[in-house]
């Protein structure tokens, strides 16, 4: 091999496809690194792998991408305790969407060198000799070695590998994930921050693309919650569990609904407090849209008077719109007796929900008077989803 080959395809002198599926495999296993190992297991406890596995994934972590599991563990559940404030490392909604997208690792950046930030999340992570001397402090000799290898493998092309899979968490997670998953797409529950499912299926970026799932449940192994939802990510952890790699520690219950229940007992009141965000986006479909359609149809209107943002602001308070749209809103729905009902009523139910601190019998009673009112109200749709709540309870998940 003239030194002229070896420039240009290096020692294997492979053919473009198998160029392509090397690159492929070392990205997805980057990906698959950071959704499974990072996130789900570091971060969030929700699974734990074998310990070759989980080191498989450290070492591939510092190979492919400099990033330390302290400090990204420790900058994502900041992200989750302070989600959408100044404080959220990454909030599209307090840094600008564009700043998330196309900055996202300026903003990693300056969360990592805060050391008290890393030093207050990062309890339970590695710290063993290698992490000491070697994943931590010479955190950039991953990626040397990474180009070292790409280029005697492939050569130039090789080089250029290098650079994307050197883009590829930055674009994907810090810029995919963090900026749109907080701006852009649909979402099942009406969580307390703007998470968003970019897309049902979660193929290409190992199932994160299912961010507002995950928001609603931090803890789950399982991003994939609707039946025609899919999780790459948790179809890998099977695949490990299967054949004793990976062991599942949490993963998020689902509603059912019992009949027959004439008053909201303990076990609905467990349900919707587990559930509340799943809870709350239901009411929004099943009492608030169709009342709202009542009332438009009523008085002659068509959609086009109340813009998606603010009718998706019915969902909560208007919490995420700014004082005048929250006003304009509040004018609007004031002039609806019956959307203005409807609404006061979804205040009082979170109110039964998130109240922490009375004791369980007093918050029980709270729901059974709830349920009584909103039954007595006179408008169909809130009998009929009272009558439907009163019967819900958890099924836990199989892990
Ligand atoms: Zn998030
Ligand atoms: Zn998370």
């Amino acid at each position: 091999m003239s030194l002229i080959d070896f420039l240009a395809a290096g020692w294997t002198q492979s053919p473009a496809w198998w160029v392509a599926g090397y690159f492929l495999l070392v990205t997805q296993l980057t990906i698959f690194s950071v959704t499974l190992f990072l996130h789900r297991s570091a971060a969030h406890r929700a699974v734990d792998f074998h310990p070759l596995v989980a080191h498989f994934f450290r070492f591939w972590t510092w190979l492919t991408t400099a990033m330390v599991t302290r400090e990204w563990a420790a900058i994502h559940r900041k992200h989750h305790a302070k989600v959408e404030t100044i404080e959220d490392p990454h909030s599209p909604l307090a840094h600008g969407i564009w700043n998330v997208v196309l900055h996202g690792v300026v903003l990693y950046q300056e969360a990592r060198r805060d050391r008290e930030l890393v030093a207050q999340y990062s309890a339970g992570m590695h710290d063993d000799w290698i992490e000491r001397n070697l994943y931590t402090p010479r955190n950039t000799w991953g990626p040397s070695l990474m180009l070292f290898i790409n280029f005697f493998l492939f050569g130039a092309i090789g080089v250029a590998i290098w650079a994307v899979q050197m883009l590829w968490i930055p674009i994907m997670a810090a810029g995919i994930v963090n900026g749109l998953g907080h701006w852009w797409g649909y979402r099942n529950f009406e969580t307390d921050d703007c998470s968003t499912n970019l897309t049902p299926w979660g193929l290409v970026i190992g199932g994160e693309e299912l961010h507002n799932n995950h928001h609603a449940f931090p803890s789950s192994a399982k991003f994939a919650l609707r039946r025609y939802e899919v999780d790459i990510g948790w179809l890998a952890i099977r695949g490990l569990q299967a054949i004793g790699l990976a062991k599942v520690l949490r993963v998020a219950p689902t509603l059912a609904l019992r009949p027959n229940i004439a008053l909201p007992d303990t076990d609905t009141l467990k349900a919707l407090v587990v559930a509340r965000y799943d809870v709350s986006k239901r009411y929004f479909r099943q009492v608030i849209m169709p009342v709202l359609r009542e009332e438009m149809a009523r008085a002659g209107e068509t959609r086009e008077r109340l813009s998606r943002r603010l009718r998706n602001a019915l969902a909560n308070d208007g919490r995420w719109l700014d004082g005048d749209m929250r006003q304009r809103l509040n004018e609007w729905v004031a002039h609806r007796p019956s959307l203005a009902t409807v609404c006061a009523f979804r205040d009082q139910l979170q109110a039964v929900i998130a109240r922490t601190a009375s004791n369980s019998e007093a918050r029980l009673q709270a729901l059974q008077d709830w349920c009584r009112e909103a039954e007595a109200s006179r408008i169909r749709v809130l009998e009929n989803f009272s009558a439907q709540i009163r019967g819900m309870m958890l099924v836990p998940a199989r892990a």
